[in-house]
């Protein structure tokens, strides 16, 4: 049974949030198009051929990981197994008590595998100073919010809140101008920069064959997270590896056309590990590799959600994302990617399966090809089959359908059949019957 009624997709939402969120997903989706069309010769031919590779991932996923982990260690950075978001947490926060005490400044760069094990809270929770340096990522801070897209993580906000945030806080905000908004936001990062001794990032791509860390970014605040402080914590899902730096070119291509519509964003950072001879960059450098339940999804039936290269474009072109807005999933995940990955990794969110009109469109623009309908359908039937979602008008209807004279019975009740099952038609609409029954038509047919 998932945390979340789905009821919650059809309330709660202003409607300034869910303009807001319809235009910019809108604006993404086209841009995506126009992208794709313009780097690729066959766009279609590409993603068959990124699907490829990652099922390769996927079906080799042990001996690349081994590849990955001893070429990591090869050029110099740690490298730690983390079964559970506890884990992962627990790695972390060691990694940071042996860097220093409590209350030094931690930057860190925008990842959701970070949100995915709640890595802030536990820093938080620690006395450490944790400032996240990705615009978006940074209002969502400063307001106490959560990301409400997994690339666009204040999309549900205009800049006139923005502005009001910044106001708030004392870091400015006298106009909505986005450029003088950003460029606030860039003078109260840079002192955060300046006293970090450590950063946090996630990682796009890990390099099986040559241990490097992928990341890709357009506002360089990973850039300075990742080389500024002295030492560099990066936590990687396990399924973000490419086999060989090959693959790079069209996975890059592919994310940035998907995600934001460039031909390519603006940094792309190639780790490969601590400094040596160089003046700047980490003395230290670790990466958390993060299971928590992927082990799991890999061995079942949807173990095609592993491609996920964490675009968003199935989410810019959802009709229920694009209505219910992020926050309404409920889960770190939201949108076409959360109603699978969400409940594939945890049961208790199995009712995000329903929140999809399944009319395909996920599928289609999605990078990687992952059959998100199905698996969606899937999730469903399991769901049902567990009886984990609980609606009482559909079971009393197939008792009544599959007996007559239940059925018979059960025709003399619809006229208060709506008030029978207010919770079903408190956001429905219970039609009136018209004319005459099936069978009293029946019996009186010529
Ligand atoms: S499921 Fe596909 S479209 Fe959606 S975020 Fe992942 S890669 Fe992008």
């Amino acid at each position: 049974m998932s945390e979340l009624p789905v009821e919650a997709f059809a309330r709660e939402v202003p409607q300034g949030r869910v303009d807001s969120v319809r235009s910019a997903c809108a604006m993404r989706h086209e841009a995506r198009g126009i992208a794709m069309e313009a780097t690729f010769d066959t766009p279609d031919g590409a993603r068959t051929s990124a699907a490829s590779i990652k099922d390769f991932v996927l079906a080799n996923l042990g001996p690349l990981l081994q590849q990955f982990e001893q070429q990591c260690i090869a050029n110099g950075v740690h490298v730690y197994w983390a079964a559970d978001a506890e884990a992962a947490r627990r790695i972390v926060l060691d990694i940071c008590s042996a860097s220093g005490e409590p209350g030094l400044t931690i930057v860190k760069g925008k990842s959701m595998a970070t949100e995915e094990i709640h890595l802030n809270e536990a820093l938080s929770a620690q006395g450490f100073d944790v400032v996240e340096t990705d615009l978006g990522e940074y209002v969502v801070q400063l307001d106490d919010d959560t990301p409400s897209h997994i690339v666009a993580p204040i999309i549900h906000k205009t800049r006139t809140e923005v502005a009001a945030s910044f106001q708030r806080h004392g870091i400015g905000g006298e106009t909505d101008d986005p450029t003088e908004l950003t460029m606030e936001a860039r003078a109260a990062l840079r002192a955060a920069f300046r006293r970090a001794k450590i950063g946090i990032s996630g990682v796009n791509f890990g390099i099986a064959e040559t241990g490097r860390l992928v990341i890709v970014e357009n506002e360089g605040n990973n850039r300075l997270s990742t080389t500024a402080p002295d030492v560099h914590i990066a936590v990687m899902g396990i399924e973000k590896l490419l086999p060989s730096e090959r693959d790079l070119p069209l996975f890059l291509k592919l994310l940035t056309a998907s995600a934001t519509g460039q031909k390519l964003t603006t940094y792309v950072h190639l780790i490969s590990g601590p400094r040596a001879e160089e003046m700047d960059g980490p003395k230290e450098v670790h990466v958390v590799l993060l299971d928590n339940g992927r082990s799991e999804v890999l061995h079942g039936p949807y173990r095609s959600i592993l491609r996920c290269i964490r675009c968003g474009a199935c989410l810019n072109v959802c009709p229920v994302y694009r209505q219910a807005t992020g926050h309404a999933y409920g889960h770190v995940y939201s949108g076409p990617l959360g109603a699978v990955l969400a409940p594939a990794m945890d049961e208790r969110h199995l009712a995000l399966a329903k929140a999809s009109t399944l009319c395909g469109a996920c599928e289609e623009v999605c990078p990687v090809r992952i059959p998100i309908p199905d698996m969606l359908l899937r999730l469903r039937s399991q769901g049902v089959r567990k009886r984990l979602f609980d609606e009482p008008p559909w079971h009393l209807y197939a008792g009544g359908a599959t007996s007559p004279k239940k059925w018979r019975a059960g025709l003399k009740l619809l006229p208060i059949a709506g008030q029978m099952v207010q919770s079903w038609t408190e956001y429905r609409e219970f039609p009136d019957a018209q004319g005459r029954s099936f069978r009293e038509w029946w019996r009186t047919r010529p």
